[in-house]
């Protein structure tokens, strides 16, 4: 498989917008345990994506791309992270949570994360080919939907985006 582009960074203003300090550990904190998921991933031989969803200060949740090892087109980290929560809680409605992605969301991903009322979404490296997170769509701010997720991007944005270009240059 060939992954000609590169993983992006996204723009800093875009990254520190609404952040405060405190906020800002917090965030690298937390996609170091996604980053974590991400690592495993890669040993298993799956593309390197991990996600870990956040309620108030706990980690109640967390995945990594599965997809290879389940043959599930679906087993992507974000949705394997959020059914792992809704489990956890009792509920499909994630509302306060945070769920933390090394790798912009996919459209379905995007999709999933509108569907179960996440309040923020932070990921890591923006995804130039189907990053569905302000990239190549904004599902999560798209004001015709009837439920709005806060975003922030490029959190650990070079490290995500490394282990991926690493993972796909050692498939070549
Ligand atoms: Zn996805």
């Amino acid at each position: 498989m060939i992954y000609p582009h590169r993983y992006g960074n996204i723009c800093g203003e875009q990254r520190m917008l609404h952040r405060t300090m405190k906020q800002e550990l917090l965030d690298v904190k937390f996609m170091s345990e996604a980053m974590a998921q991400a690592h495993e991933a890669s040993l298993a031989g799956e593309v390197p994506v991990g996600a870990v969803v956040v309620m108030g200060d706990e980690v109640i949740a967390r995945a990594q791309n599965r997809k290879e090892s389940d043959k599930d087109p679906t087993a992507h980290a974000e949705i394997l992270a959020i059914r792992e929560a809704a489990n956890r809680i009792g509920s499909w409605r994630l509302s306060g949570a945070t769920i933390y992605v090394t790798l912009e969301p996919c459209p379905m991903c995007a999709g999933a994360i509108v569907q179960a009322r996440l309040d923020r979404l932070v990921y890591g490296a923006a995804d130039p080919k189907t990053g569905a997170a302000g990239t190549i769509f904004d599902l999560p701010r798209d004001m015709r939907l009837n439920h709005w997720v806060s975003v922030t991007g490029g959190v650990m944005a070079e490290e995500a985006g490394t282990l991926l270009e690493k993972f796909f240059s050692n498939k070549r």
